[in-house]
Formats: structure tokens, sequence, C-alpha cells
């Protein structure tokens, strides 16, 4: 694997990683139907996931450069423009076609 690619990888699996804790404390939440889907919950704040990763900084500690480089990734995660729908688009499709 070439050294870009190779950071891209790294990126995207802390990106997972953040995602995954916002989701623990209720920022994102994951559609029932559409587990690919994640959206803004509007439960919770950012820095409930900057503690949530802290207090599981044993577990996943080793997937970051240090604790700045999570919070990081967690506020660019909190603030992605992928995540910042209300609800599930396919299920709001759905729904406006019935
Ligand atoms: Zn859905």
């Amino acid at each position: 694997m070439g050294i870009v690619k190779q950071h891209m990888a790294e990126e995207e699996g802390k990106n997972e990683l953040a995602k995954d804790l916002l989701i623990g404390v209720g920022y994102l939440t994951r559609c029932e139907r559409h587990e690919e889907i994640v959206y803004r919950a509007h439960n919770g704040e950012v820095e409930d996931a900057y503690k949530l990763g802290n207090s599981k900084w044993t577990q996943i500690g080793s997937a970051w450069a240090d604790r700045r480089d999570m919070t990081d990734h967690i506020k660019a995660v909190a603030e992605s423009s992928d995540y910042a729908n209300d609800g599930c688009e396919i299920c709001r499709g759905q729904m406006a076609k019935d």
C-alpha cells in the first residue's frame, strides 16, 4: 500500500471511530432501517463524545496520535455536512411516495 493510500485508510478508520463515539453519546444516530445512513440526532454535545473517547482511551487510544488528534477528528465528523441531515433521506423518500 502506498503512503498516501495508507494515510487515507488511517484517516477513514479515525473518522469511523469518531463517528461511533458521536453515535455512542447520541449526537449522531444511525437509521434503524438503513445502517449506512447516519444523521444528526440533536442529542448531547460534541464534548460528550470527547469524554466517551477519553473513558475508552485504554481500548481506542492507540488509534490516535494523541488526545488532540481524537478530539480534532470528533469535531470534524460532528461538523461534517455528510451527517448534517435531520433524518434518513431514504426513509423520507419512501414516505413521500406513500
Ligand atoms: Zn432510513
